[in-house]
């Protein structure tokens, strides 16, 4: 098996020249052809495919996961996008005929035409190092974009593929890696781009927006989470227990979706804790720690900011709670909490770490949902169908699963993103392509219909004010 490549940050002073060059391809109009698009996405599904192993590894080193995982989250998921996309390419790239259009007006051959943005700038995140960074260059490839991708820093081995990847598989011109840290993308936030494209979290999230109002670049922001899930005392106890104790083993609950914290009602609350115990008990026999299907926390600065979560929060672990360090092992924990300034509410963990917070009814965990976060990125009722509709009509979110943790994100043709400050913009399916395109409006003024547009010209008589 090929060796993954040691990660190389990207030399600082060669970023304008490098940036300028896709720049150029794009001008050459060589992205545009629709067959030259599909050409780069088979070519990318290749180069997933034939590097497999090495994205399954690099995953392995970079965050623990399970080959499993990663083939279900990252090398599969970015594969059955890039089959997606090229089926329906053709569609979605044709002119549209755009509705509520008057008849006079369809003479003039009204049409919405689909312009790829230009040179796009891709920042992704670690937790998905491949999903996050690959999904929206699917989405800009597949628009007739040439772009940048920069990968998180965080997960090295996983960014050093990609760049044997798109070096190997992609056009050299039109896509390229950057890789680095904060230096690195600052120096590429400082070039010209027609879009940038972010994932990470909303305090980077909004240095990025604001460097891009600059020039007035269009952003997509992909933030974080501090979502909610709201378990009713009608709720399925032990399917609530196992699909959210899922969202959050999953990846080590380094995901941005999962639930941050877990409101429920005391009636239910002995039950669902005792469910949970049993989950736990299922997933992992030999506990999470010798289980190959669980995780690692990223780094050690993220094992220690769980860490301090942790150990600030005034709640009483009744589950879990056991740490490793140096194999940055943190068990899947169940914490009872009982304020919603608690630091394991009040913040986002995106760990594997599990507030509980007890509620006296529905009015109460809307009440508190709403208080902690008015926009988070996902919401995550349990209940009758009456009890979860209210949770949907009474809140806002990015998305939503009903009876479910994140299930709506797992959707490969359902737009994906949040609102307000969990971000904005969204991609996947349909939306992929769209995020990197511009509607472009426009009509054909016929030679023959000048007598009617006489009416328009100059000197504007008594005889064509009556008309
Ligand atoms: P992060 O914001 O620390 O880093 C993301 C990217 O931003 C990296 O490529 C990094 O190099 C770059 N970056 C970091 N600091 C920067 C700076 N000062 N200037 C310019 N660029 C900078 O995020 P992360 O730690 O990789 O991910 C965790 C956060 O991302 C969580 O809040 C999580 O909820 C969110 N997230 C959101 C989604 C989504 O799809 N909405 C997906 C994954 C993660």
């Amino acid at each position: 098996m090929a060796e993954i490549p040691p990660l190389e940050f990207t030399n600082l002073e060669n970023i304008p020249s490098i940036v300028n060059g896709v720049r150029q391809t794009f001008l050459s109009h060589k992205s545009r052809p629709i067959e030259y698009r599909l050409q780069q996405l088979r070519k990318l599904y290749w180069g997933l495919k034939d590097n497999q192993a090495l994205i399954l590894e690099a995953c392995k080193r970079d965050l623990g996961k399970s080959s499993f995982e990663t083939y279900l989250t990252e090398v599969g998921w970015c594969m059955n996008d890039i089959v997606f996309m090229s089926n329906n390419l053709a569609r979605f790239a044709q002119d549209e005929s755009p509705p509520d259009i008057a008849f006079t007006n369809k003479l003039f051959g009204p049409r919405i035409r689909k312009d790829p943005l230009g040179t796009a700038l891709i920042i992704g995140a670690y937790n998905f190092p491949i999903q996050l960074s690959i999904g929206p260059l699917i989405g800009a490839i597949s628009a007739g974009c040439t772009a940048i991708l920069k990968p998180s820093e965080s997960s090295p081995a996983a960014a050093a593929v990609m760049q044997k990847i798109i070096a190997e598989s992609l056009d050299p011109s039109a896509y390229t890696v950057v890789q680095g840290a904060v230096p690195e993308t600052t120096a590429l936030l400082e070039q010209k781009w027609d879009k940038i494209f972010y994932t990470g979290s909303a305090t980077v999230g909004t240095i990025i927006a604001k460097k891009a109002a600059e020039t007035l670049t269009p952003v997509t922001l992909e933030l974080g989470g501090k979502n909610p899930a709201i378990i009713t005392k009608h709720a399925d106890a032990r399917l609530a227990a196992r699909r959210l104790l899922w969202a959050k083993v999953l990846n080590a609950g380094q995901v941005c979706v999962s639930q941050n914290y877990i409101l429920v009602d005391k009636e239910i609350l002995p039950v669902f804790l005792k469910e949970l115990k049993v989950a736990l008990g299922e997933f992992f026999p030999e506990g999470a720690q010798k289980s190959p299907d669980y995780g690692r926390i990223v780094n050690a600065r993220q094992f220690q900011r769980l860490k301090k979560m942790l150990d600030e929060s005034s709640g009483k672990i009744l589950l879990g709670g056991t740490m490793d360090e140096k194999d940055l092992f943190l068990e899947p924990t169940v914490v009872q909490v009982n304020s919603l300034t608690d630091s394991l509410v009040a913040e986002e963990s995106f760990g594997p770490l599990i507030p509980v917070l007890p509620v006296s009814d529905l009015d109460e965990a809307i009440r508190i949902a709403n208080e902690v976060h008015d926009t988070p990125l996902g919401i995550y009722p349990f209940g009758n169908k009456q009890e979860t509709e209210r949770v949907l009509s009474q809140t806002r979110s990015g998305g939503a699963s009903v009876n479910d943790g994140f299930f709506h994100a797992s959707i490969p043709t359902m737009p994906f993103g949040g609102v307000g400050t969990s971000g904005q913009g969204a991609y996947r399916g349909r939306a992929s392509f769209d995020v990197f395109t511009h509607r472009r409006s426009i009509t054909t003024t016929p030679a023959w219909i000048e007598g009617m547009l006489d009416i328009r010209y100059p000197p504007y008589t008594a005889a064509k004010e009556k008309k």
